[in-house]
């Protein structure tokens, strides 16, 4: 980056304000285990004079998480700093080729997984279903990972059950679904004749004129996309752990059946972090008789980060010893918990591989909240 250049990328993303507290820093998840630092990102981006970012291939590590955003003093926003450092590498063609498969994918086939579009709606098998052309209350965003990965799949069947008990009128697209380009800007695929621009457009007007009056939507990675980069036109947009939360508080969902277990939640970070969503879900586990819940150490605001947002489930781990999720097991473990039940897709599969890797199944379960919820009707 020319000088010019650098001092208006500083200026645009508050990197003035730093004091070099080393905040950020200390509270990325990636510095962990990689050369990741948001803190030395930022002196070098002010002070270094010239700065390129083809030089710092660590920019791929950072999983979007925003912990560091979040424990900024100064609102400098190294998150969105990093994102906005990868819009240049993608501009020059400089991704990982993982991630090049995965954005052509989406832009060809509508889903990141190589998958065909006819077999989106294939999940929902003889559950009852309808499709949002005839009209809905709510429509129901499945999601990318949801509607291929056939684990994932149980957890969109879990809620079909759920709505259908709590007499929903809900609709879904099906095959017509496509990607909600969440990770795609955050893997800095954004801005003017972008593919996340392409999708916001296109695919923004084209569920305009689906009539509905809410969206909800499994994963926490397209909730927040939908609420803050779509026009909506004035639809809700929410995180299905809130819409059960208010089906519940409206005595529309009760539960009979005892779950006798001890269970950790696990708020994942576009939830969370991102959207200050932490109460929901846990009012929903609460709310099932038998569930003992228990909280790990670091939870809610202080949650460690499952190191599948960002577009990380499509690159390559650079440390692949050190695992963020073979922690978090840990630590669910250490409060005596037998489930850690969670409430995305990203976040289901970076703790079931790591339950898998420590030979733990037999000691600790990774359920979706919706899963425990539907065990309980
Ligand atoms: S936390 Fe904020 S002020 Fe502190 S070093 Fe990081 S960017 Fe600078
Ligand atoms: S967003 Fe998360 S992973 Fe990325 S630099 Fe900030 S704290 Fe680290």
């Amino acid at each position: 980056m020319e000088a010019t250049e650098l001092r208006t990328f500083a200026i645009d993303n508050h990197l003035f304000r730093c004091i070099q507290c080393g905040k950020c820093a200390a509270s990325c998840p990636m510095g962990f285990k990689t050369i990741l630092n948001p803190r030395k990102l930022v002196y070098q981006a002010l002070v270094a004079g010239e700065f390129d970012p083809k030089a710092h291939q660590e920019l791929w590590d950072c999983t979007t998480c925003f912990t560091c955003s979040i424990r900024c003093p100064k609102e400098v926003d190294p998150g969105n700093m990093v994102i906005q450092l990868r819009s240049l590498l993608v501009q020059d063609g400089r991704i990982p080729g993982t991630l090049t498969t995965a954005l052509k994918s989406i832009f060809e086939r509508g889903n990141p997984l190589v998958m065909p579009a006819r077999d989106r709606g294939a999940w929902v098998g003889d559950l009852d279903v309808k499709h949002l052309d005839d009209g809905a209350d709510v429509f129901y965003f499945v999601c990318c990972t949801t509607s291929y990965d056939m684990r994932a799949q149980k957890v969109a069947q879990a809620l079909v059950k759920l709505f259908n008990v709590a007499g929903v009128d809900f609709g879904i697209l099906g095959e017509a679904e496509r990607c909600c380009g969440s990770e795609v800007r955050r893997l800095g695929e954004q801005g003017e004749d972008s593919l996340f621009e392409s999708l916001v457009e296109e695919w923004g007007e084209e569920m305009a004129d689906y009539s509905y009056q809410r969206m909800v939507t499994t994963s926490p990675h397209c909730y927040d996309v939908f609420k803050h980069h779509y026009p909506m036109n004035g639809r809700e947009v929410l995180h299905y752990t809130q819409y059960l939360a208010q089906l519940i508080q409206d005595g529309k969902l009760q539960f009979t059946n005892k779950i006798e277990r001890r269970v950790t939640y696990h708020d994942p970070c576009y939830l969370g972090k991102q959207n200050g969503v932490y109460d929901e879900p846990r009012a929903v586990l609460k709310a099932l008789p038998g569930l003992k819940l228990v909280e790990m150490d670091r939870s809610r605001e202080k949650s460690l980060c499952c190191e599948g947002g960002g577009g990380r489930v499509w690159v390559e781990d650079p440390n692949p010893e050190k695992k963020l999720a073979a922690w978090r097991i840990d630590e669910a473990l250490g409060v005596g918990a037998e489930v850690i039940a969670t409430a995305c897709p990203f976040c289901m599969q970076m703790l079931e591989d790591a339950v898998r890797t420590a030979g733990a199944q037999d000691k600790i379960k990774v359920l979706d909240v919706a899963e425990l919820a539907a065990e309980a009707l």
